[in-house]
């Protein structure tokens, strides 16, 4: 059978009766999955993974089947077309891969414990129950789960349990789903409840290893989350309930299970008394995220991957309209401005990079398209730039359409467009085609030429990039009436210069509310008026053009060395996002140095310099008078003066460990991984190591275990460094939902990096076995490549990835990945010298 086929052409399930037994002791599943459909042809195929199949019975009579481990599914002779009734009897592993069912391990009391999860998404209910898999093939479902229980446990699912008998748990039955969004945990739980002004139930449910209080502020974002999305979609939220749990080991963020959400712990679980802020906002979008997709993605489902961005792109807008409208003095905006914005832009403009929207097929490239800086960050953004276009009374009642029109159903990008399009009254389909259907992005030059004002636009690349003489519908959004909405054309003469500059009164200026998906390079000219005026733009300006200058260095369009000496100017800002896009460009000028080299002690002094006043005004101890602006920009400036060596900072960081050395869980969050990593690296001893890395172990609070794995990571103890290695493998240390970020760390500590660089080309195939069947795997080859800035490495990760490059979901990343060393080899070579003699000018 052509791998092209999709299963629901050959059968149509409508009602699905699935039993499973799960038992944790032998890690084995016995089931069966009843399936009755519409057969379309004679010879049928169902879904399976990893199973054995006992028996095959259509309408009570046993039937032929074969095994297709190609299509990982069986091929069934029915014999006849039409409504059938399908039995399969099979048995499955339990595996440890975090996909399908699996156990997460946790500890309480010192006792080993393991709770029961599900992880379907993309491709994998088929190695928990034969179904047919596929977005399209929605159907309702009756699950009955048996499992080797014990006192005190609880199962929860999508629907509520309707009753219990010998044992077996029964629930009620769903609504028109997809497979993949079928869900179910079990174990020993604790929850709190509450419910929604519509009477829709909203729980959190934890381990017990976790403190009462943790659960309390992802149920009021859930809650009012709920309460805002059946406002603003005007559709009611489908289910009798809506269930987020968290799970000790999960590999992704969060998974949007149609009424049991899933969660990585990290994602869910807030000690309110001691977290810091960008985390709480970070928890709040999650939630707000996965709760846009019960009508998105859940309600109504994209009909196949191809249009995962439908999915994606839309939550992840909504997860910021949603909390700034529920917490508006939150600055979730700000959030998407200095996080998904640049992500999207660096990515984007690497030659080789998909469109949002791509055809797939094989299962590892359908798990590779959940990139988060293209389907997640760049989706997004087209959609901002929708709203922004069309406004939100039209996005709204354009939404209910869509939701009344494929409910219970499926949709492809071309009925939202149509539905928006109806709403609003404009084209959107013809103008955001040019942004699906293509890759990359455009930099609109703006040049006074002749006198007159002209714009142009040209594809955006950062290294070699093919130009294919792509264009694309940009909405404008000038601060001069004489430009049109939208630029269509290759370029456009706006008119005379001194006249329009004369009318408006203010510097020349495109993409105000940096909403749209470009660039502007300004000639000269331009760019010093507005820098001219600098302190009169709004944050989200300033942002923008410290964003879009490092962009255009790092494309060669400018040099570097120009950009060094503006950044003096917004050293004191008040504002986060512009702190926080200063150091981001700071942060790009340190691939320039060699580490331990006169020109990295240059380049701290730069850094002593730029924070100096903030670091005065800010201080180490959270203030009441804080704004949360402050709150946000003190670990950005206090990292920047650590990174600085000031003597003043790193002896204050150690005075905050020492008095905090009792209990370090309950140094201030926000600075925590600072004190601690500062620790490690100027006052480090094994015993210290030893200590943190216990208290590792020990700890369930993931922000805390975040920060302690940031600090264990910076030694320069080649001794403890192979000690951090050999933790990597060993589960009960490093699990391996968090091996990412211990690898990450050890990678870009210039001391680590050689041994973590050997480990992952020794291990590999450990790693492979281990998180290879997983959607976030190909980004270990995204980390190294951020790091790596030598021609040596650069040959080194050639050696070992290209033989590699035709393993299926790895050959886009390879790819780019070579791209991203190369061009920053090339860059570092060509503009070393400049950058660190512009840096030599500046410090005082
Ligand atoms: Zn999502």
């Amino acid at each position: 059978m052509a791998k092209s086929t999709h299963f629901y052409e050959l059968f149509q399930p409508e009602h699905y009766n699935v039993y499973l037994d799960i038992n944790r002791a032998t890690k084995q599943i016995t089931g069966t999955s009843t399936i009755t459909g519409d057969a379309k042809a004679t010879q049928i195929a169902i879904h399976q993974k990893y199973m054995t199949i006992n028996s095959v019975k259509a309408d009570g009579q046993a039937v032929p089947f074969t095994f297709d481990d190609q299509s990982e599914g069986i091929h069934i002779d029915l014999g006849k077309t039409g409504k059938a009734t399908v039995a399969i009897d099979f048995t499955a592993p339990l595996t440890d891969s975090m996909m399908g069912i699996y156990p997460s391990y946790y500890e309480l009391n010192g006792e080993k414990k393991q709770i029961i999860g599900t992880q379907f998404e993309t491709t994998a209910a088929r190695q928990a129950f034969p179904c047919v898999d596929e977005p399209e093939a929605k159907a309702t479902f009756d699950l009955a789960i048996k499992f080797d229980e014990h006192e005190g446990e609880t199962i929860i699912s999508n629907m509520p349990e309707v009753k219990t008998e010998n044992g077996v748990h029964y629930f009620d039955t769903t609504v028109r789903m997809s497979s993949y969004l079928i869900a179910f945990a079990f174990g020993e739980m604790q929850s709190k409840l509450t419910t929604t002004k519509s009477g829709v139930q909203v729980g959190v449910f934890a381990t017990k290893a976790h403190q009462a209080k943790e659960l309390d502020f992802a149920l009021d974002i859930a809650k009012r989350s709920i309460e805002f999305y059946e406002d603003f979609y005007q559709t009611p939220y489908p289910l009798p309930h809506s269930w987020q749990m968290a799970l000790p080991d999960f590999s992704a963020g969060a998974m949007e299970n149609w009424g049991l959400v899933t969660y990585r712990e990290a994602y869910l679980l807030i000690d309110p008394d001691n977290t810091a802020f960008d985390l709480k906002l970070r928890v709040a979008t999650v939630v707000a995220h996965e709760l846009a997709h019960q009508w998105f993605g859940d309600l109504v489902t994209m009909k196949w991957w191809d249009d995962l961005w439908l999915n994606e792109s839309f939550a992840n807008m909504m997860e910021y309209v949603a909390i700034d409208a529920i917490e508006p003095t939150w600055g979730a905006w700000d959030a998407f401005q200095s996080g998904d914005v640049p992500m999207a832009l660096q990515r984007d403009a690497t030659d080789g990079v998909q469109s949002v929207h791509v055809q797939v097929e094989d299962p590892a490239e359908i798990d590779a398209l959940f990139d988060s800086a293209i389907v997640y960050a760049k989706g997004a953004r087209m959609l901002v730039m929708v709203r922004a276009l069309i406004g939100d009374d039209a996005l709204r009642s354009g939404l209910k359409a869509y939701f009344a029109a494929h409910k219970y159903g499926n949709a492809r990008g071309a009925d939202l467009w149509a539905a928006l399009g109806q709403a609003s009254g404009l084209d959107v389909g013809a103008i955001m085609n040019s942004w699906l259907e293509q890759p990359g992005y455009p930099v609109v030059t703006a040049k006074v030429v002749d006198g007159r004002l002209t714009i142009a636009q040209q594809q955006f690349f950062v290294g070699d990039g093919q130009d294919a003489g792509r264009q694309w519908q940009i909405p404008l959004n000038s601060n001069y009436d004489a430009v049109p909405t939208l630029l269509k054309d290759h370029s456009l003469d706006l008119g005379d210069y001194q006249s329009l500059r004369q009318t408006s009164g203010e510097p020349f200026r495109l993409n105000v509310g940096n909403n749209s998906h470009f660039i502007v390079q300004y000639d000269d000219q331009l760019l010093q008026d507005i820098l001219a005026n600098v302190n009169a733009l709004d944050e989200i300006s300033q942002l923008q053009l410290l964003q879009d200058l490092r962009l255009l260095a790092e494309g060669r369009r400018i040099s570097y060395a120009t950009v060094v000496p503006l950044l003096t100017r917004f050293a004191d800002s008040k504002y986060t996002v512009v702190t926080s896009a200063l150091y981001t460009v700071a942060g790009n000028l340190r691939k320039f140095v060699t580490p331990d080299s006169a020109e990295e002690k240059q380049i701290k002094a730069y850094y002593d310099q730029l924070s100096a006043q903030q670091v005065a005004r800010l201080g180490w101890t959270p203030r009441a008078t804080d704004s949360i602006d402050d709150e946000l920009s003190r670990p950005t400036v206090l990292s920047a003066t650590l990174f600085a060596h000031n003597s003043v900072a790193v002896a204050a960081a150690h005075e905050q460990f020492t008095a905090h050395q009792a209990e370090l869980a309950s140094l201030p969050a926000a600075t925590r991984p600072l004190i601690l990593a500062n620790e490690v690296k100027n006052y480090g001893s094994a015993e210290l190591f030893d200590t943190l890395l216990a208290a590792y172990r020990q700890s369930t609070d993931a922000s805390y275990k975040a920060d302690l794995s940031a600090a264990l990571t910076s030694t320069t103890d080649a001794a403890l460094i192979a000690k951090l290695i050999a933790a990597f493998e060993d589960a009960d240390t490093v699990k391996p939902q968090d091996l990412r970020a211990w690898f990450r760390g050890v990678l870009a500590n210039s001391k680590g990096e050689q041994a973590a660089w050997d480990w992952i080309r020794n291990d590999w195939q450990w790693l492979e076995d281990t998180v290879g069947g997983d959607m976030e795997f190909t980004t270990y080859i995204t980390v190294i490549s951020r790091v790596f800035r030598t021609a040596e490495r650069l040959a080194e990760f050639k050696a070992f990835f290209e033989p590699k490059i035709n393993t299926p979901g790895l050959t886009r990343e390879i790819n780019m990945d070579t791209k991203v060393i190369e061009t920053r080899v090339n860059l570092i070579k060509d503009e070393q010298a400049a950058v660190n003699a512009a840096i030599a000018q500046v410090v005082k």
